[in-house]
């Protein structure tokens, strides 16, 4: 960890750095300062074989034996800044809320979509998140990674191929992204907003905590609805729970341990199957060791 500025911490429990407020430790978590010290790094990690993963933390289930190596946070890196042609420029740990905050207060259009999606830009990038007004690939502009050998580089969106739920990128920490907005009005931005966040209130079990939709929706069809027409809401492993409110979310509440919501993932699968003819797929990532 020579020459880092971060902060480094050993043994560091990542519960409280996910949505879920699950699971085990880091054999060492480091938040580094700015760009520079991501890049220094990677550097180290690459040159010591220390395996790196970066923690957002909203669409993760770690497991109860926690993460080895080095976990990197992008809780330093959240500068936000327009540039002209209605671009913004956004670091990788910078939120999706506060981002599409920035936006409606310069009246920016096209982030619209994102309302109330929790996570990173970091994140967003990586999963392409999305929701049925967009995704992540229609707003992006440009991409600034920091490689595995510590180098900065700049991609336009072109050269990414996006997926649903995916961007195939190269192994790499996504340190920042340009997001191509266009001028609008603020109170017709403000309003698509908010009308989609209380959209989002009614329909999602927002007040407890989740990684929001645990299985991708197969074509044509909602896994919300498949699993609510299976009769699973409600089903429960330990604290984990199918939310009253929505099929697709898996709700702790309170000490669910990854192992109850693999668990109750597991139930979930096999009987939407057994009555549907579904195979579920994970939208949710499931990381680290039992
Ligand atoms: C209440 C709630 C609602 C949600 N609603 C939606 C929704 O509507 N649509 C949607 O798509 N998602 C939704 N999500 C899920 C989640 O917010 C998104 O998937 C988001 O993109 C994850 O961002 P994150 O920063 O938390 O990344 P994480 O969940 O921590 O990580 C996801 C993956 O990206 C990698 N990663 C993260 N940051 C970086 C980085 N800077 N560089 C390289 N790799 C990185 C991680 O290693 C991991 O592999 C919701 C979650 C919650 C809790």
């Amino acid at each position: 960890m020579a020459g880092l500025r971060g902060a480094v911490t050993f043994n560091a429990p990542l519960g409280p750095y996910t949505s879920f407020r699950i699971g085990g430790p880091a054999d060492v978590l480091v938040e580094p300062a700015d760009v520079d010290d991501v890049c220094r790094l990677a550097t180290q990690a690459r040159v010591r074989r220390i395996p790196l993963f970066v923690v957002g933390g909203t669409n993760l289930l770690i497991r109860d034996g926690g993460i080895r190596g080095i976990v990197v946070s992008l809780s330093n890196l959240r500068a936000i800044r327009e540039e002209p042609g209605a671009v913004l420029y956004a670091e990788g740990g910078a939120g999706m809320p506060t981002v599409i905050g920035y936006a409606v207060r310069r009246a920016l259009a096209g982030l619209e979509w994102a309302a109330g999606i929790p996570g990173t830009v970091g994140g967003c990038l990586v999963m392409n998140a999305g929701t049925r007004l967009g995704e992540m690939k229609d707003s992006v502009k440009a991409v600034r990674l920091v490689t595995m050998k510590g180098e900065i580089a700049d991609l336009p969106a072109s050269a990414i191929p996006f997926e649903y739920r995916r961007a195939r990128l190269p192994k790499c920490i996504v340190a920042g992204v340009w997001l191509q907005l266009r001028q609008g009005v603020r109170a017709e931005v403000e309003k698509v907003v908010k009308d989609y966040l209380r959209y989002r209130k009614d329909t999602q079990p927002l007040t407890m905590p989740s990684a929001g939709c645990v299985f991708k929706n197969p074509p044509n069809d909602s896994a919300g609805r498949l699993v609510e027409a299976t009769g699973l809401k409600g089903l429960r492993v330990g604290d984990a729970e199918v939310s009253p409110k929505h099929g697709n979310f898996i709700v702790n509440r309170g000490r669910a341990r990854a192992e109850d919501v693999i668990a109750l993932i597991g139930k979930v699968r096999r009987a939407v199957k057994r009555k549907a003819g579904v195979r579920l797929d994970l939208e949710l990532k499931i990381v680290g060791e039992a």
